[in-house]
């Protein structure tokens, strides 16, 4: 059989003429195909006994705190009932206790202005009893999310958000970092994905979870030390951009966004979105979906995390295990309890 480059066949083809020869080359080729199809299977990558690992370690700080000394407060500030933040209030109520954190949501009252926000912020930046501060975000004009956060000494800021967490992960002396952005690197340091020296894709750049990932990623923490490559909206041709990358980070909120014509066969998936989708079958009508076309990817992608149930459990979990530094440092600056 001769093998020789064609444009008929778009790349390497076969002679014309030699028909059966090509019909058994073309089947010996799919069958090939089909068993390599066959051979992978896409891994699950669970975030649950991560979060688990960390909750454990956090109860166990919490725990073995000295006599007297009150437990870590975390304070949630938002926008009030309206606010789509009422499912991560409930989440982040739910972790806080299941660790021994105090936990305490704070509702603006209807009709506050940015002013308010901020002087609430400020308020909970003096009061020695709290440790750590979250801000509901993004926050609808005319609240000013940076205003309010840049109140927030970097010790509080425990979702490493405001303009001092995140100048200070730039110069790599993070004292908080986003949790998600954090969680994304626990994942793939958990299950060994390639970092260190192998080209990865962050697909999304916002300020609160796409930089700070690929700053992490290409900084120069033990095991780390990727080559990064940031896409966004404005990036032409997805599919050349991730041609050659052995793990995608998806931060985007677009469901279908990854699938098998534009994710190489092998490449490691951590799927950051987060995305309802009308489902007729579930109590709500909704169920929740990543970036990646899931269905489509399996037999395809080398692993991939699920959504619910890869990055969320784990981004909780960072988020308590930051109170827990936070407070630390509160009631024993000179290191843990
Ligand atoms: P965001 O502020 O809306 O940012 C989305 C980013 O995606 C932007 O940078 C945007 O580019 C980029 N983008 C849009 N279309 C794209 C495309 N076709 N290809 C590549 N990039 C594209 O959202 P976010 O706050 O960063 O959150 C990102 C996702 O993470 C959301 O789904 C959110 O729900 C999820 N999330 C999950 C958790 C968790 O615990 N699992 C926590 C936080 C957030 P431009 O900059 O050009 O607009």
């Amino acid at each position: 059989m001769t093998i020789v480059p064609s444009d008929h066949y778009g790349g390497w083809g076969l002679t014309p003429g030699r028909t059966r020869c090509a019909k058994r080359a073309a089947r010996y080729l799919s069958s090939r195909t089909r068993q390599r199809e066959e051979d992978l299977v896409t891994e699950r990558l669970l975030g649950q006994p991560i979060a688990e690992r960390t909750n454990v370690a956090s109860r166990a700080r919490i725990a073995a705190r000295p006599a007297g000394t009150p437990p870590p407060s975390l304070v949630s500030v938002h926008r009030g009932v309206d606010s789509p933040f009422r499912f991560y209030l409930r989440r982040q109520a739910k972790a806080a206790e299941a660790v021994g954190i105090t936990f305490r949501d704070i509702a603006l009252d209807p009709g506050a202005g940015p002013t308010d926000l901020v002087e609430r912020v400020r308020a909970l930046d003096r009061d020695p009893s709290v440790h750590a501060v979250l801000l509901e975000h993004p926050l609808p004009a005319p609240f000013d999310f940076y205003a309010a956060v840049a109140e927030l000494r970097p010790e509080k800021d425990v979702d490493g958000v405001g303009p001092l967490n995140l100048g200070r992960l730039v110069a790599q002396r993070p004292i908080h970092v986003p949790a998600v952005a954090r969680a994304a690197v626990d994942i793939a340091q958990h299950y060994r994905l390639p970092l260190a020296g192998e080209r990865v894709v962050v697909l999304g750049r916002s300020e609160t979870v796409g930089l700070p990932l690929a700053l992490l990623l290409g900084g120069r923490a033990e095991g780390i030390h990727a080559t990064v490559t940031i896409a966004h909206s404005r990036t032409r041709r997805l599919d050349r951009v991730l041609a050659d990358a052995r793990t995608i980070f998806s931060c985007v909120g677009q469901p279908g966004l990854l699938h098998r014509g534009n994710v190489p066969e092998g490449a490691h998936i951590v799927d950051v979105g987060l995305s309802s989708v009308p489902d007729p079958d579930r109590a709500g009508g909704v169920r929740a979906v990543g970036d990646a076309d899931a269905t489509a990817l399996e037999g395809w992608a080398g692993s991939l995390t699920p959504v619910p149930g890869g990055v969320g459990p784990v981004t909780v979990a960072d988020l308590m295990a930051g109170c827990v530094r936070a407070w630390e440092r509160a009631v024993r600056p000179e290191g843990g309890p």
